[in-house]
Order: C-alpha cells, then sequence, then structure tokens
C-alpha cells in the first residue's frame, strides 16, 4: 500500500475484519495489520465512516493536530455551559468596574468557583513591584483543583476589569472563556494528575495587577499559564509591547506675568522645553519604539507665570531592555527642562507591563487545536499593544489566545469593540476559546514531558531575549 500520497481511502470488504483496538487484518492470501497509533506516529490518521464500512487514511499535514476521539467527547462538553457563561458574560458586563475595584466579578465568579468544588483563596497579598509594598488585593482570587495524583500545575487566567465606558476590551469574555475551561477540566480532574489553578486577575488596564501578583511569588510552582483575549480573529504568538508611563511634575516660581516677569520661574516652559527634546530625539528611535505624551497641566491664567505643569508620557518597545532605554531619554529630556528653566522637577514611573517571553511550540499547539475546531479567521497579529500578561510570560510558560468575535480590523478600545463585548452572538467564540484551552491544559495534565518540553523551550526564549538586550 502506497502511504506517501495524501489521502487513500480503504474501503473494507467483506473478507476485511475490523478489530476494536484500531488495527485491521485482511484474511485470504496474507495478513495485514495496521494500528492506527502506529499509523498516527507515521503522520497518517484513519478516519472512519458512521458505519465503519470505510476508513479514509489521511497524511497530516505538518504540525496539524489531530482531535483524538476522546478529546472530540471532551469538547462537545462546551455546549452543556452555554446558558451559564452567556449569563456571567452578561452580568460582568452590565456591571463595569474598573482596575482594583471589580468586586462585582469577583464575587460572582467565586461563588460559581466554590459551587463547582474548587477551594477558593480571596483578599491575595499583592506587592507593588516599584516599592517593594505588600498589599490586600481584594479583587483578586484563586481557585484550585486538585487532580487524582501528583502531576503538572496548570494556570488559567481571568481577566474582568472595564475601561471608563464599560467592557470595551472584552475581559467579561476572558473570565467567560477562562470559566468555560475551568468547568469543562473540572469534571475531568477527578481522573487527571496534577492541579488547576483559576487566577482573578484585576486590573490589568492601567494598572498592570498581574505584575503585583508575579512580584508577590502569586505564580511559583505553576508549570504553564493559559489564557485568551477576545480580538478580530484568532492567533496566538503575537507581540505585546513592554510599556511604562511617567508623570513629570515641574514646580517653578509663581510671579505677575506683567509687573515682575523676571521674579519667576515657567514650569510651563520646562514642560515645553521637554516635550521638545522628546519629539526631537524620535529621529533616533527604533523602529518599534512608541512615545507618547501630553501636558495635562500647564498654568492656569494668562497673567502669572505658571508655577506647576505637568505632563504624562508613555514609552514602548518590542523588548524590555530598549523600552528601558527610551524611559532612560525621557528622563534626560525632563531633566533639560529643569537644568533650562531653573525649576524643579519630579518623575514617578508606572508599574511596567512586560514584552513577551514566547514560547513558540506552546502557542503552535494551541493555535492548532483553534484550527481544530475550525473557529473561523486564523491569522497572525502584527504589532499590537501592551498586556500584564507579558509580565507573567517571564515567570513561566504562557499562552494567550486571541479568539475573534468581531470583522477583521475592528480593534478592541472602541465602540464597537465595547458592542461585540456585551453581543451574544460572541457567545459561540468564548466557548470555543474556553475550549481550545482546555483541550490544551488536559494534553498538558497528562503528558508530563511535554510540560518538560515547554519549560525547557520558556527558558532558552527568556535567555535569548535577555541575550538580545
Ligand atoms: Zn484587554
Amino acid at each position: 500500500m502506497e502511504l506517501s500520497s495524501t489521502q487513500k481511502t480503504l474501503k473494507l470488504s467483506d473478507t476485511i475484519e475490523r478489530y476494536q483496538n484500531g488495527s485491521f487484518s485482511i484474511s485470504g492470501n496474507g495478513e495485514i495489520k495496521l494500528d492506527e497509533a502506529a499509523l498516527k506516529v507515521l503522520g497518517f490518521v484513519i478516519q472512519w465512516s458512521d458505519d465503519g464500512t470505510v476508513g479514509t487514511l489521511t497524511k497530516v499535514k505538518d504540525g496539524e493536530v489531530v482531535l483524538s476521539e476522546e478529546e472530540m467527547a471532551f469538547a462537545a462538553t462546551a455546549a452543556g455551559f452555554t446558558e451559564l457563561i452567556s449569563a456571567v458574560a452578561r452580568k460582568i458586563y452590565d456591571h463595569p468596574q474598573m482596575a482594583f475595584t471589580e468586586t462585582h466579578a469577583c464575587e460572582l465568579l467565586c461563588e460559581v468557583f466554590s459551587a463547582q468544588g474548587f477551594e477558593v483563596e480571596r483578599n491575595l497579598r499583592g506587592v507593588n513591584p516599584i516599592t517593594k509594598e505588600a498589599w490586600t488585593m481584594d479583587t483578586a482570587f484563586m481557585a484550585t483543583l486538585r487532580g487524582n495524583a501528583d502531576g503538572p500545575t496548570i494556570a488559567l487566567l481571568l481577566e474582568y476589569d472595564a475601561l471608563p465606558d464599560g467592557h470595551a476590551c472584552g475581559h467579561n469574555l476572558i473570565a467567560s472563556a477562562g470559566l468555560t475551561a475551568a468547568l469543562m477540566l473540572a469534571k475531568q480532574m477527578e481522573v487527571l494528575p496534577g492541579k488547576l489553578v483559576v487566577y482573578g486577575t484585576p486590573g490589568e488596564e492601567g494598572k498592570a495587577g498581574k505584575a503585583h501578583m508575579v512580584e508577590a511569588g502569586l505564580f511559583n510552582g505553576v508549570d504553564v499559564a493559559l489564557t485568551t483575549h477576545p480580538g478580530d480573529r484568532w492567533a496566538t504568538g503575537s507581540d505585546f509591547l513592554a510599556t511604562k508611563t511617567a508623570t513629570i511634575v515641574y514646580k517653578g516660581v509663581p510671579s505677575h506675568a506683567s509687573a515682575a516677569p523676571e521674579k519667576g520661574i515657567s514650569a510651563l516652559d520646562a514642560a515645553v522645553i521637554a516635550y521638545n527634546a522628546i519629539e526631537l530625539q524620535r529621529e533616533h528611535l527604533r523602529s518599534d519604539a512608541r512615545v507618547h505624551g501630553f501636558i495635562r497641566d500647564g498654568g492656569k491664567v494668562t497673567n502669572v507665570v505658571p508655577d506647576r505643569a505637568e505632563m504624562d508620557w508613555g514609552v514602548r518597545a518590542l523588548d524590555n531592555i530598549y523600552m528601558e532605554k527610551l524611559a532612560d531619554m525621557i528622563e534626560r529630556c525632563a531633566r533639560a527642562g529643569a537644568l533650562a528653566t531653573g525649576a524643579d522637577m519630579e518623575i514617578s514611573w508606572s508599574v511596567t507591563y512586560g514584552a513577551p517571553v514566547k514560547v513558540e511550540a506552546l502557542d503552535t499547539l494551541v493555535i492548532r487545536l483553534a484550527e481544530a475546531l475550525n473557529p473561523g479567521l486564523i491569522k497572525p497579529f502584527d504589532v499590537l499593544g501592551s498586556s500584564d500578561v507579558g509580565n507573567v510570560s517571564f515567570e513561566l510558560p504562557t499562552c494567550n489566545l486571541w479568539f475573534g468575535i468581531t470583522p477583521e480590523g475592528i480593534m478592541p478600545h472602541t465602540k464597537e469593540f465595547l458592542a461585540a463585548s456585551g453581543a451574544s452572538e460572541s457567545i459561540p467564540s468564548v466557548l470555543t476559546a474556553g475550549t481550545v484551552i482546555a483541550l490544551a491544559a488536559r494534553r498538558l495534565f497528562k503528558d508530563q514531558k511535554l510540560v518538560q518540553d515547554y519549560k525547557t523551550a520558556f527558558e532558552l526564549s527568556k535567555q535569548k531575549l535577555i541575550a538580545k538586550g
């Protein structure tokens, strides 16, 4: 039999008996046994017709993931949660709460996890990565479910914070997709080794909540983390830009702008000098660099020399190290303004959103699982915004699955995206995204070697990233 072509149909005649274990023999002149597991190793699968009389031998495309019957049955369990997931997505959407105030979503999710037998821990200890101060993250939680034996610890990351105008980034759907995966896996943990830990991670928007959780060591002992984010397509392995934001305050000397201008020091002048200096530096930046800022406060009235000015600057780059260089540039330019005018200056930086350490093999597995479920447009992203998932990815192998809820080209943080995040039409994608990461987690629970491979790949990827800087 020729196995090199892409597809062969094996028609089984009366003289061929198919055995339950997947091999079959041909009686008569000689016996041929084909073992499906062995064929799989060779890169072939047999898909049997419903009546079991026709088997189609298919050469699997490079890297294609084929779901086993068991996995297909597992994937089908997602449908049973449709009502619950729709309700949770809707409730969080209808009660949008911004970073670190997400009491409603936190309460709701913890209730569901408790009811499902998870051990729920709330009021987690976070640590501010800049000040190193510990504080209580009262909208963060961990929900743990142990398997039937020791094994890998797999984390699911759920977000649920909103923007000022509501869930325009669809974090209500991240919580819902993660919940889908957790509920699917909950039924399996009785027969799987390891530990499933669901992290409720608040304050993604503007507060880098996960950075506080990383700093507190909350992810210690986790082997692999999986999460999702809605978008206009299905993708993994996308770039997030490392970013942080500076607030610069100048203090000058007030004086009557007409009667005694010589006695004044203009804080606004200092800000303008800094602004222009930063703009002039643009020519010399790497093409992935993003620098954006504005002056928030530049005086009150025309007849008083402005004694206070305040501005914000954000810097972003594809890696943490270059992003830090941009931050140094901002500081130099800011000091130039103070030096030139004699104004005092204070600069304070936000918590860093890290660029991701990518584990290509893990990203590939997850997107191929999505492909196997055939969810819609699968297409890699160009450069995007930033996420505190990057901070987690610096600690352990982490995969973020983008799932499509809008037509191509509609970006998060827009009115259109806000509408899609609340639409019932998005729920099938949420369920599929949950199913994809549940399937990935299930494979990881079952295969300690796979987990080890991803951890090794993660270390290599991280070292490469550090060396690049
Ligand atoms: Zn987001």
